[in-house]
Order: C-alpha cells, then structure tokens, then sequence
C-alpha cells in the first residue's frame, strides 16, 4: 500500500533585509503559523515543512540545492510575504530539480482600516512581491502552479492538496523501475514509445526480463505458501462452488503460485509496475489475471500487452489518488452500447486485468477459458464497479513530446445481467457525450488502454503534466470539437518549435 506521509513539501517565504530584522521576524513567526495550519489540513496528504525565510540568492540557492538532494522533498511552496527582489532567485530557480508551487496569498485576510500604516504596508506586501517572484518563474520559462487566495479558503487548500499528489506521483516515479516480460504484443503501434525519452522526462526505467525468470520465480512457490494464499482468497471473495472441484482448484492453485512468482520477482527487483503480454507466456500455465489484479489493488501499475507506458500511469494515478475515496484500475475500451433512446455507453473491461478496486462489491472468484492465447483457463475476479464520476487518461508517444490525454466520464449503473461475461466492468457515460468524446479521442490519437480512477482529479493530473512538462489535453464537459481540433494545431505547432527530447 502507498502512504503519502513520508513525503515533505518544503514552505519557503522570500523576503530581503531592507526592513530590519523585526519585520523579519514577524515575518517567520507567519510564514509558520500558515505551515502548521496547511500541514494540520486534510486535503494536504504530506507534511508541510517550515523552511527559515529567506533573503538573499545564497541562501535560495542552497536551499535549492537541499531540495534537490531531499529523498523526500517532493517540490518547494514558494511565497513572498513581503518584496523580495526576484533577481536573487535566479540561480536558485535554475538549479532546482524539484517541482514548485507560488502561493499567492497574505496574511492578513482584511486591511485594518483603523490602524493601517506604512509599517503595516511594508509588512504586507505579497500583491506586488509575488508579482516580482512570478515574473522570473515566467522570465526562467519555468513551469509551476500559481494558486491565489486566502491561506485559510478550502479552494486553496484543496489546489494545494491536488498538486502535492501530483509531485508525489513524480518523486515515486523518478524511483521507478517497471518490469516488463516480454515485448509489445504483436504489431500495436499506440503501446510503443521511446524507453529513453520516458526516464528523461518521467524518470522511470523500463527493465526488459525473459519470461523464462518469471517462471522460474513461480517455479521455487512453495506448497504451504500456496495453500494461504488460496485461503486468503476464500476468505477475501465471493467464490463459486464450481471452484471447489477438484479441476477448478487445481487452477486456482496455479493462479497462486503465479502471483506469489511474480510478486516475489517483482520485489526482488525493484519493480514498482510492470507489463505481461500474452503473446509470450512461454512457460506460464496461465496468461496472469487473478495476480494482475490483486498487485494493482496493491499499489502496482500495470500495462497488459506490453504497454509500459499504460503501467507507468497507473503506478502514477495509485500515488496521486493514495488514501482518497475510489480505486483506479488498467482499462479498456472495449465495446459500446447506443441504444436509439438514451445515452450512448462504453462498456470498459479487459482479458482478466481489471483492478478490484474499483469493485462495487465483493468480486467473484471465477474460472474460466480464455478465448485467445491457447493457455489453460485463467482465475479472475469479476465485479462490477460503482456509479459516479471518474476519469480515463491515457498516454501518448506523438514522436517529438509526450501527450497525456483524459477524458471525464460518469459510470453509470445498468439494470440488465451478462450472466456470461466472464470478466469484471464497467459502464461509462463519457463526457461530454460519445460522439464528442471519441471524435476529440481519436483526433488526438488517444489510446484504447488507459488509466481509469475514481478517485484521482484531472486537476491532478493537469498538474503532474505541467510538472513533467508534457503536454495536456482534456476532454470534459464543455468539450467542442471545433475549438479542441483547433487546439491539436496550435499544439502541433507549439510543440514543433519546443525543444524535445
Ligand atoms: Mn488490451
């Protein structure tokens, strides 16, 4: 499980010595009375740390370079309570590594209209500091989140929040090695990219292994370790008396010994995500489903077929959305539902690796065959997933940049049964109707596999693009496909003349 508490944030107040040393400190004895409220708040997810105020380019450059070092420090708060002339930040801005976040903010919520003196004003001055501080972030092309308001407003705390989960999910994935067993599946061209521009931009590592490790993994199980992993299984699910017999079990057995295999693979190297593809499965009794699930439930990203980029951004949503109310899961569009009368849906599913949690209730333990791949029938649990609002988001390789694409949907509950879909699903009304949605998706060259969450924001993921410097698009509500066609062009055109990688 993923625990956003060991993260820090460092809160910096820039200021300068031109008002004397009892400003300066007034100015400390603040800056920490807002740090602690933030730190105490619950949208913020890591800790806010006080950094002393400071007031001249050594100072920030260290501090920068601290930061930089951090194993911890997911980016930097950065606030002027009073002026701080900007040119003394430009060393330290230019060295920092980390993500950061300007907080436009005051102190004091209202002018006291009966005591208001220069003093006061001198004090009190971030309306024209923090215009000082923004235009070097701007004049240093820098990419950061400016959040306005009162440090006590829930908009602000919640602007806050959003990117200090955005910033984890970069400090996790700068750490990041995903596992891949064997190469993409067949010819899809949407799961390939470019391993090398990845870790430059996102910093994880693609590590290819034989799938001949992996079985050799599930081949050390031992009996007694399979025998608790299945009851935990009977103990964790729904599970059908057709399991019971003695064919069936022996399959479920399989699945265990698979999961502890390649759990055990995974933590001996490292790996935080990771692909399958059932294409090369050479060894393996079963295309891993059952076990693809439980380890996405467990934080792991996953990409099926190869797709290290899908498993990259799952591993990413599970930091974003830790702790918060709904799952996310690997997805796929996988077929529609256009009734003449009535909104138009997807319904989402996959072979098996539909992560459980996004469940709605308990999953069913089932067995069954696969229809392609020529494996023995695969263990899966099979659910379907609660109502409400979510998000798909997927990434894209265009050549010159990277392009995270997400689309708003509501998931919808349907009255009808599929007693014969043997896998779990979902239905989803995408925003701001299909024909809109799929004409932006596929002029943007959107992917079929994405990332789908209940509980991560697009505000989350618009930050963790602006942090990566990748480009963002959003299809929602106000979605029109004139004005978003016309923004792939000036995009297009942006991005050619950027530098890329
Ligand atoms: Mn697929």
């Amino acid at each position: 499980m993923i625990g956003l508490s060991q993260f820090e944030m460092w809160f910096v107040t820039g200021s300068q010595h031109l008002y004397g040393d009892e400003t300066l400190q007034q100015v400390a004895v603040n800056a920490e009375k807002i740090v602690s409220f933030l730190d105490q708040d619950s949208h913020i997810p890591v800790n806010v740390v006080f950094k002393p105020v400071v007031t001249g380019s050594q100072g920030i450059s260290s501090l920068c370079l601290d930061a930089n070092n951090s194993p911890n420090c997911i980016g930097l708060i950065c606030w002027m309570h009073t002026f701080s002339p900007a040119k003394m930040w430009i060393g330290g801005l230019s060295s920092l590594i980390k993500p950061f976040l300007h907080l436009h903010t005051q102190f004091n919520r209202q002018i006291p209209f009966d005591r208001i003196d220069m003093d006061f004003m001198n004090l009190n001055q971030s309306a024209h500091g923090d215009r000082e501080f923004g235009f070097i972030g701007t004049r240093l092309q820098l990419d950061r989140k400016v959040v306005v308001g009162h440090w006590e407003e829930a908009s602000v705390k919640a602007e806050i929040g959003a990117w200090s989960r955005a910033a984890s999910a970069l400090l996790d994935s700068k750490k990041c090695r995903i596992a891949r067993f064997g190469d993409n599946m067949r010819d899809v061209a949407v799961t390939e990219g470019n391993k090398v521009s990845a870790q430059v931009r996102f910093g994880y590592e693609v590590h290819g292994f034989g799938v001949g490790d992996l079985v050799a993994s599930v081949g050390e199980v031992e009996e007694t370790a399979i025998d608790r992993l299945v009851t935990v299984y009977m103990d964790t699910y729904e599970v059908g008396k057709d399991l019971r017999e003695t064919k069936s079990f022996a399959k479920l057995r399989e699945a265990a010994r698979i999961e502890l295999g390649l759990r055990r693979f995974l933590e001996i190297n490292d790996c935080a995500a990771f692909t399958t593809t059932f294409e090369d499965l050479h060894g393996l009794n079963q295309l891993p489903g059952l076990a693809c699930q439980r380890l996405m439930a467990d934080g792991y990203g996953f990409g099926a077929e190869g797709d290290w980029k899908t498993a990259a951004l799952v591993r990413a949503m599970k930091v974003m959305g830790a702790g918060l109310t709904g799952g996310t899961s690997f997805m796929e569009d996988y077929t529609y539902h256009m009734p003449e009368n009535g909104p138009a849906l997807v319904l989402g599913a996959h072979m098996l690796e539909v992560c459980p949690t996004i469940s709605k209730s308990k999953p069913v333990l089932e067995i069954h065959p696969l229809s392609i791949g020529g494996k023995a029938d695969p263990a899966r649990l099979v659910f379907s997933v609660r109502s409400g609002p979510a998000l798909n988001a997927t990434l894209l390789d265009m050549g010159n940049r990277f392009r995270l694409l997400i689309n708003e949907v509501k998931v919808v509950d349907i009255d009808e049964h599929m007693p014969n879909l043997p896998v779990a699903s979902v239905f989803w009304e995408p925003q701001p109707d299909l024909k809109i949605s799929a004409t932006s998706w596929i002029y943007a060259g959107g992917a079929h596999h994405t990332s789908f969450s209940q509980a991560v924001t697009t505000e989350q993921l618009k930050d963790f693009a602006e942090m990566t410097g990748i480009e963002c698009l959003v299809i929602d509500q106000d979605t029109n496909i004139a004005a978003f066609r016309s923004q792939l062009r000036h995009n297009q055109l942006s991005y050619g003349l950027a530098i890329s990688n």
